[in-house]
């Protein structure tokens, strides 16, 4: 059964005491709502106090990044295990900042995305288009290429374990969103390409998420696609008032 997951991306913000105040928050508003799954991606500092404000809820934590090693001399890093061993449940990985700012490839990606499913954290597993990639008629390719990448060498049993964010990179905090007929159409050809990959069952299980300015006005209308499973959700998801309402579009 294909789950609607909505999960916030607080990439670089909120203090510690921000988060768990935003967290406490949001717990009472979505009590109710266990229909769709619910997770905040926090930064690395508030992950371990986030993981106690949400306990007794069904919010799950995810981190925003990892490291791909198990330990070792990699300065600042931050491994698997560090993160499940505080409760983390999620990460996401390969968002279009990483790719954009830290040069972060599909083979690095897809090292994250192994690593991440050997010690039981779901990743979710981020792809888009650029502007110019659409505007040049290259959008599914562009997404095949990096679906492929990051989810090459998964066995079917383990690719039905990611969640897939479809994020535009030119919707990404612009408040430019793709129409839901847009955002569709390239669902559908993302789940197509799972089909190829990894057979009818796991595809059509698996939850693929719209990201790119989702918020309350424009949330249901998203969701209620049939390809479109849930969201990935920056700006909006920094209050806990507009993420939880996002979260009920999902019911
Ligand atoms: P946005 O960010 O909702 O602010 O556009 C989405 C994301 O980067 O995951």
């Amino acid at each position: 059964m294909r789950r609607t997951i909505v999960a916030g991306n607080w990439k670089m913000n909120k203090t510690n005491a921000e988060a768990v105040e935003m967290l406490t928050k949001l717990a009472e508003l979505v009590k109710g709502d266990e229909k769709v799954g619910v997770v905040i991606g926090a930064p690395f500092t508030a992950l371990s106090d986030a993981v106690k404000a949400v306990e007794g809820s069904h919010i799950e934590i995810a981190a925003e990044n990892m490291n791909a090693n198990e330990s070792g001399a990699f300065t600042g890093e931050i491994s698997a295990k560090m993160l499940t061993s505080i409760g983390v449940k999620y990460v996401i990985l390969g968002h279009s900042e990483r790719r954009e700012y830290y040069g972060e490839t599909d083979e690095i990606v897809n090292e994250k995305v192994k690593a991440a499913l050997a010690n039981g954290l779901t990743p979710i597993l981020c792809i888009g288009e650029k502007l110019e990639d659409r505007e040049a008629g290259r959008t599914n390719e562009v997404n095949a290429t990096q679906l492929k990448g990051g989810m090459a060498g998964l066995t079917a049993e383990d690719a039905a374990k990611v969640v897939i964010a479809y994020e535009p990179v030119w919707a990404i905090g612009t408040g430019k969103t793709a129409t839901p007929e847009m955002a569709q159409e390239t669902h559908k050809a993302i789940r197509d390409l799972l089909t190829e990959m990894f057979g009818a069952e796991v595809a059509g299980d698996m939850t693929i998420q719209y990201g790119g300015s989702m918020k309350p006005g424009n949330a249901k209308e998203l969701m209620s696609e049939a390809d479109i499973d849930g969201g990935l959700v920056g700006g909006a998801s920094l209050d806990a008032d507009s993420f939880a309402e996002i979260v009920k579009a999902g019911l």
